[in-house]
């Protein structure tokens, strides 16, 4: 059996914060708001993840009120969201995931997302398709 999960979600741009997307440190003047290292992109897969499982969403498995995840790199939540599919003995069959940002430049630091993700997921690079 195939479940297609779609995650979505948005961060405000504001200054004083690093700007990482897809695990990449991203050189700009302004950063993503949020809990957690706010990276938009690694919560959008991870709730695709946890949506094609019937798991609930992000804020169901690490809630913005809990201290452990303040400034929390995403790649746990990933990793956790790899470990549940695991557990269904499910496998990632591929990635697709569409950044929406005017600026800054994204398509440079891609490779490098995709290798983070892959690496987060424990699946293939090849499998990962950011856009
Ligand atoms: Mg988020």
């Amino acid at each position: 059996m195939i479940h297609v999960g779609i995650g979505y979600d948005v961060h405000a741009m504001v200054e004083g914060r690093k700007l990482i997307l897809g695990g990449v440190e991203i050189p700009h003047d302004k950063g993503l708001d949020g809990h957690s290292d706010a990276d938009v992109l690694m919560h959008a897969i991870c709730d695709a993840l946890l949506g094609a499982l019937g798991e609930g969403d992000i804020g169901h498995h690490f809630p913005n009120t809990d201290p452990r995840w303040r400034g929390a790199a995403s790649s746990v939540f990933l990793r956790e969201a790899a470990r549940l599919v695991g557990l269904r003995v499910g496998k990632i069959v591929n990635i697709d995931a569409t950044i929406i940002a005017q600026q800054p430049r994204i398509y440079p630091n891609v490779p490098e997302m995709k290798r983070l993700i892959a690496e987060a997921l424990q699946t293939p690079i090849r499998t990962i398709g950011i856009k």
